[in-house]
């Protein structure tokens, strides 16, 4: 089919996830036909270099061999096995043993779903399931972050704190509440760490005594790094102090590792920064690096025997879908997890400090407020006024100014709302491929900043 028809067929057709709908119909999509590492190539030929990794998953890079011959090989032998009624398959098995060795502490039982947005909503089951088990099924409120993202079930939009997933949803439900952002940049008391976290404490403390204190509180959830939010990245000893608090307050203490999870950040997990053990964690994106849907749930041994002795013998704990472990997703999980303890995870690290050196420059640009990173996972924030963080009008239109030029410029990148541009680019960037993306982002920037409207605003 040419283009021309695709886009028409697109418009008329296919409604694409969180987006304008108006916008789609009026610009109809950019088609991407193929991949090569850190790059791809759209239906017209255009050579793009993916400073996005997809939608942060492909943390392996495009076109792996090793991984697209392990999907095959499993898809011609077994496409598909059911995990109910005591039926596996071989490399969920495995891949399920092999995330127990390198998951922190004791998070040891794994439940596979199809994506981040289910293992949340996953996750969120088995508190409930938990509290109910260990006779404590008063404590049903959860809190998560203002600016946090979970995915878009209801129960994940919920505990989401983004005006977008809450319009006309009905949510957040009547027991999911938040608390303020970790945000150094923005933070009230930022940017030092201490009252950051100081903060956060506190507001965890009042928000429980305000909810009836801990006997009505199942669990807290974080990101270890806020990334639909903005890339938001705490201070250190946050996390720690977070996971501590939890613990005194006897609540489930949950990170969402969906974005940092699989060397995102530098390390397997980002909680690997401070050493600290979640009672729960979800991830999906980098466990199968995209190339097939995947996402799992990882639960302590306590909670997971808990649930099971609470559970009459012979009666099924209800909770499942027909895709998951499935064996196709799971063979790619095992594979991917080999390329990153091979050399992908040091790769990653390696290039992440350099793109940390890169954006510490940008800080100079008269546009940027703010440029930060942690391993490869960074965000660009933009201002019109340095000294207040004054936010970039709506009028000036500067997030679709962006994908504009970025794409011109043969750079992706995603623009949250007007004001910040985020990174996650594939861990098998090369040094090289590193100063490209910034050099590209700095030509945006500076495009930007010859916009008559925006020169004039700052
Ligand atoms: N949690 C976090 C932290 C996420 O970033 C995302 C997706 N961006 C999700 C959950 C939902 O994952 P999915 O889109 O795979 O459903």
């Amino acid at each position: 089919m040419t283009p021309e028809t695709l886009a028409a067929l697109d418009r008329a057709h296919l409604i694409h996830p969180v987006s304008s709908w108006r916008d789609q119909e009026e610009y109809g999509p950019r088609i991407l036909q193929s991949g090569q590492g850190a790059w791809l190539t759209d239906i017209e030929g255009n050579k793009l270099l993916d400073g996005f990794a997809g939608l942060w998953c492909v943390n392996v890079g495009y076109g792996q061999q090793k991984v697209v011959q392990a999907a095959t090989e499993q898809m011609a032998r077994l496409p598909y096995a059911t995990g109910y009624f005591g039926f596996a398959s071989e490399s969920a098995i495995t891949l399920a043993s092999r995330l127990a060795v390198v998951t922190p502490g004791d998070l040891n039982r794994v439940f596979f779903s199809q994506g981040g947005s289910d293992a949340v909503d996953s996750a969120l089951r088995f508190i409930r399931f938990y509290q109910h088990a260990r006779g404590t099924p008063e404590k049903r409120h959860v809190i998560g972050l203002a600016r946090g993202y979970h995915g878009s079930t209801y129960t994940g939009a919920g505990l989401t704190a983004l005006a977008a997933f809450h319009r006309d949803a009905d949510v957040p439900l009547a027991w999911q509440h938040h608390i303020s952002s970790p945000d150094p940049y923005r933070h009230p008391e930022g940017p030092d760490a201490a009252p950051i976290i100081a903060a956060s404490v506190a507001d965890l403390r009042n928000k429980v005594t305000e909810l009836g204190g801990p006997e009505h509180v199942a669990a807290f959830f974080c990101e270890p790094v806020q990334g639909s939010g903005g890339v938001a990245i705490p201070p250190k000893g946050w996390l720690t102090a977070m996971r501590n608090t939890c613990r005194e307050l006897d609540i489930l203490f949950v990170t969402d590792e969906v974005i940092t999870g699989f060397g995102r950040t530098g390390p397997l997990f980002a909680c690997e920064h401070e050493g600290v053990v979640p009672d729960m964690m979800t991830v999906a994106k980098g466990l199968t690096s995209g190339y097939a849907p995947m996402g799992a749930v990882f639960m302590s041994e306590g909670m997971y025997s808990t649930i099971r002795d609470a559970t009459p013998p012979g009666i099924a704990v209800g909770h499942g879908m027909t895709y998951s472990a499935h064996p196709v997703s799971a063979a790619i999980g095992l594979a991917v997890l080999d390329l990153y303890q091979n050399g992908l995870l040091d790769n990653g690290v390696t290039s992440g400090n350099h793109l940390a050196t890169r954006l510490a420059a940008m800080k100079d640009h008269p546009l940027v407020g703010d440029a930060r990173s942690i391993g490869m996972l960074g965000a660009i924030e933009l201002v019109t006024d340095k000294a207040a963080k004054t936010k970039p009008t709506a009028s000036l239109g500067i997030s679709k100014k962006l994908a504009r030029i970025g794409y011109e410029k043969g750079v992706l990148f995603r623009a949250f709302g007007d004001d910040i541009i985020g990174l996650a680019p594939p861990l098998c960037l090369t040094l090289e491929e590193t100063d490209i993306l910034c050099d590209r982002i700095e030509i945006v920037l500076n495009v930007l900043l010859d916009d008559k409207d925006i020169a004039a605003a700052i």
